[in-house]
C-alpha cells in the first residue's frame, strides 16, 4: 500500500508474487484496485471473467468463484475490473464493510501460503479493508522528490486500523523503487527513507528498469519477459528476503 500514484505497488506485488509462486508457494494475488493493472499485467483477459472482486466485495459472489488459475505455476489470482469502484459504493452501505475482504480470505486460506493484495492509490474503503485483512503491510516508497509525502497519514491510517480493528498489523518493510544509480536525488531520498524507517528498510532496492516497464504490456511478470535483467534479479531478492521477514 502506497496512497500516491505511480510508486511501483502493482509492480512489486505482480513480481513479488511471480518469485514466491515460482520458490514453490501457493500464491494468491488479490487485484484490489479498479484499475485492474495486476490482472492485465498477469495477461487476463478481462471480458472472459464472471466473477471479479467486484462480485466478491458486494457479497454476490464467493472468493474462491472469483479467483483463477494463471498461466504460472502456484500463481492465482482474483481479477479486478473498472466496476469494483462501484462495488466500493455499494460497499459503503453495508453492516461489514470493513470487514468484507477479511472475511472472503478466512474462506480461502487453507489454500494458500500467502496472498498479496494490490492496493488503489487512495485510503479509501478498498484500502482500509485490505489494511483489516492483512498480517502486514509492504510500503513501496518511489525514491524521487516528494517521496515520502503522504506517509506519514498512511502511518496515522495504519494506526487506527490496528487500534479499532487489527491489532496484528506489522510493518513487513519500506521498499525503495525506481531507483537510479545516476542521479544524486536517488541516492539522496534513499537515505532520507533510512534515516525515516531504519532497519524497516529492506535491503533490496529496486532499480529503474525499463523491461519491468515493457513486462505488463505482455502480459508476463519480469521473470518471464526478462529473467537477467536487473529488475527480475531485484524482485527475486525481495522475495527471498520477504521469505526470512515472515518466517
Ligand atoms: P497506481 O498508484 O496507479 O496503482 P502503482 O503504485 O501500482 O500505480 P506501478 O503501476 O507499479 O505503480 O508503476 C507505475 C509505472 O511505473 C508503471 O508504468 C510501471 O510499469 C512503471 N514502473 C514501476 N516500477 C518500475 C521500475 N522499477 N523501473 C521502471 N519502471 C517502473
Ligand atoms: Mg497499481
Amino acid at each position: 500500500t502506497n496512497q500516491k500514484g505511480g510508486v511501483g505497488k502493482t509492480t512489486t506485488a505482480v513480481n513479488l508474487s511471480f518469485y514466491l509462486a515460482k520458490a514453490g508457494q501457493r500464491v494468491l494475488l488479490v487485484d484490489f484496485d479498479p484499475q485492474g493493472n495486476a490482472s492485465s499485467g498477469l495477461g487476463v483477459e478481462k471480458h472472459e471473467l464472471k466473477n471479479t472482486m467486484t462480485e466478491v466485495m458486494t457479497g454476490e459472489a464467493k472468493l474462491g468463484d472469483a479467483i483463477i488459475k494463471t498461466k504460472f505455476k502456484n500463481l492465482s489470482l482474483a481479477p479486478a475490473i473498472p466496476e469494483l469502484a462501484n462495488a466500493e459504493v455499494e460497499m459503503a452501505k453495508m453492516n461489514k464493510k470493513f470487514v468484507q475482504l477479511k472475511m472472503a480470505i478466512k474462506s480461502v486460506e487453507q489454500d494458500f501460503d500467502y496472498v498479496i493484495i494490490d492496493s488503489p492509490p487512495s485510503l479509501s474503503l478498498l484500502t482500509v479493508n485490505g489494511m483489516i485483512a492483512a498480517d502486514y503491510l509492504l510500503l513501496p516508497v518511489q525514491t524521487e522528490f516528494y517521496a515520502l509525502e503522504g506517509v506519514a497519514q498512511l502511518l496515522e491510517s495504519m494506526k487506527l486500523v490496528k487500534k479499532a480493528m487489527n491489532p496484528e498489523l506489522k510493518l513487513l518493510g519500506v521498499l525503495a523503487t525506481m531507483y537510479d544509480k545516476r542521479t544524486a536525488l536517488s541516492a539522496q531520498v534513499l537515505l532520507e527513507i533510512k534515516k525515516y524507517f531504519k532497519e524497516k528498510v529492506f535491503e533490496t532496492v529496486i532499480p529503474r528498469n525499463v523491461r519491468l516497464a515493457e513486462a505488463p504490456s505482455h502480459g508476463v511478470p519480469i521473470g518471464i519477459y526478462d529473467k537477467f535483467s536487473k529488475g527480475a534479479k531485484a524482485y527475486k531478492n525481495l522475495s527471498k528476503e520477504i521469505m526470512e521477514r515472515v518466517k
